[in-house]
């Protein structure tokens, strides 16, 4: 493995290393170690699902911890680089002919792992973010439950002090490769006497530990990367709280802003191009309409053109949210802005391959990068606007913390939980 010392490092002013340095030096190192994409792939079978996938992206992850390219914008005592997303960028940006490994993108490296960093002890933080950042950790997310996702804080899993230790009664569902993580963030009720958002606490809970039930749950699309877990009286310590007891909404809270800005493509701790998930690739819709002999067709060009339009308005308005919140002109629950556009491009994106492909998006073959794609892509087409909290939910959160609109009535506010009227 050669060392990204090799090439010689340029440093600014502030004595951080110059962008065009980091370029130059990831440009070679990257050519040099990382694995090349082939010419042209026709398989887009989805990777959430596959063991060996996973392996893979543990793999090359350790590939980039050892040439000193992880975690680029992660501190540097928990084994990042301490660099900006500028250097982030322009790492990604050479990384594209390469094998990456987009698995861990999300939620491990731009959800979990910064909520850690964000809210953990030190203790959790020197233990947990150098294992992720070298492949050997891979988090994932208990939040939604049975009962439903978007009234977050109505969530009924238990956790019940018992001396040093907690339990953990309940059950969570939807967690995107459960299945191949060590560790998830789940949020729990530890005080039903008060109202809803101050009785809950995060905890750090390990996925293969004796109480969990997990299952896997197969999708209309055959992909089987969601996962249920039930907790039957699961012990987990003290030290494994993220946040304060009865403070999990504020951890909550801070994980739905990194989930809306990771989902909505704007966090500095992605790495490479995107998230890989099941069944979620999509087709080049130029190539699409050439495919089905379409390509001078005036009404299909105007479908590629409008789709690329709104991909590069998405480009524009993910660099002007994200550099508005972190400059704090703009108020964190932006994001759910970017994570609406999201919902609405790659939605449109669909229903223009379906729209070009026709009568072929259901009698092409499937799992190959042509026209019959498109209809086994479709059936995902709903994903993009539920997965990171649903697109009425952002909606609401623009109008009421945004635009400063009127609060929708919520009978549950300030009643203790245990006094909240339920469904069974
Ligand atoms: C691709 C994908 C990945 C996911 N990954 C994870 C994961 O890793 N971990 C995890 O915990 N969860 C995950 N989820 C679950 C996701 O967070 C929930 O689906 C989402 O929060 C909605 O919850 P729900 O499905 O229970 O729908 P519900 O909350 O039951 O809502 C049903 C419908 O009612 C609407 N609705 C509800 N309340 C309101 C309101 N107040 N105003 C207006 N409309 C409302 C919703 O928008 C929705 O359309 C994932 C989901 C998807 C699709």
């Amino acid at each position: 493995m050669s060392q990204a010392t090799a090439a010689p490092v340029t440093t600014g002013p502030d004595g951080m290393e110059t962008v065009e340095s980091f370029r130059l030096r990831a440009r070679a190192w990257l050519a040099e170690n990382m694995p090349r994409l082939p010419e042209a792939t026709d398989d887009v079978a989805p990777e959430g699902d596959d063991d060996a996938a996973w392996v893979r992206a543990r793999e090359l992850q350790r590939t980039l911890w050892d040439g000193g390219f992880a975690g680029i914008c992660y501190p540097k005592q928990y084994g990042g680089l301490g660099l900006s997303e500028a250097h982030q960028h322009a790492f990604t940006e050479e990384s594209l002919p390469y094998e990456m490994p987009l698995l861990l993108n999300v939620p491990t490296l731009s959800i979990c792992a910064p909520v850690i960093l964000d809210m953990g002890t030190e203790e959790q933080k020197l233990e947990h973010l150098p294992k992720v950042l070298r492949g050997d950790e891979v988090l994932v997310q208990f939040l939604s439950e049975p009962s439903g996702g978007s009234d977050l804080a109505g969530l009924i899993t238990r956790a019940d002090r018992d001396g040093d230790v907690f339990r953990i009664n309940g059950a969570k569902t939807w967690s995107t490769s459960a299945y191949a993580a060590d560790f998830g963030l789940c949020l729990t009720r530890t005080d039903a006497t008060v109202p809803k958002h101050r009785g809950l606490t995060m905890f750090l809970i390990p996925t293969k530990a004796p109480g969990i039930t997990m299952r896997r749950i197969t999708q209309v699309n055959g992909s089987t990367e969601f996962c249920e877990e039930f907790f039957d009286d699961l012990v987990v310590p003290a030290s494994s709280v993220v946040g304060e007891v009865n403070g999990g909404w504020t951890v909550g809270s801070r994980q739905l802003f990194h989930e809306r800005t990771a989902v909505g493509g704007g966090s500095p701790y992605v790495s490479g191009q995107g998230a890989r998930s099941a069944g979620t690739a999509k087709l080049d819709l130029a190539e699409l309409a050439r495919e089905t002999g379409q390509g001078d067709d005036p009404r299909v060009k105007e479908l590629v053109g409008e789709a690329y339009a709104q991909e590069k308005v998405q480009e524009a308005l993910i660099g002007r949210i994200v550099s508005a919140v972190e400059k704090g002109q703009f108020p964190g629950p932006s994001a759910s802005i970017i994570r609406l556009f999201h919902a609405e491009t790659d939605q449109q994106h669909v229903d223009y391959e379906v729209a070009i492909a026709g009568s072929a998006a259901v009698t092409g073959p499937a799992g190959q990068r042509s026209a019959g794609y498109a209809g086994q892509h479709y059936l995902m087409r709903q994903g993009a606007s539920l997965g990171g909290g649903s697109t009425e939910m952002a909606r609401n959160i623009i109008s009421e913390r945004i635009l400063g609109m009127p609060r929708e009535h919520a009978a549950d506010r300030d009643v203790p939980f245990n006094e909240v009227k339920r469904g069974r």
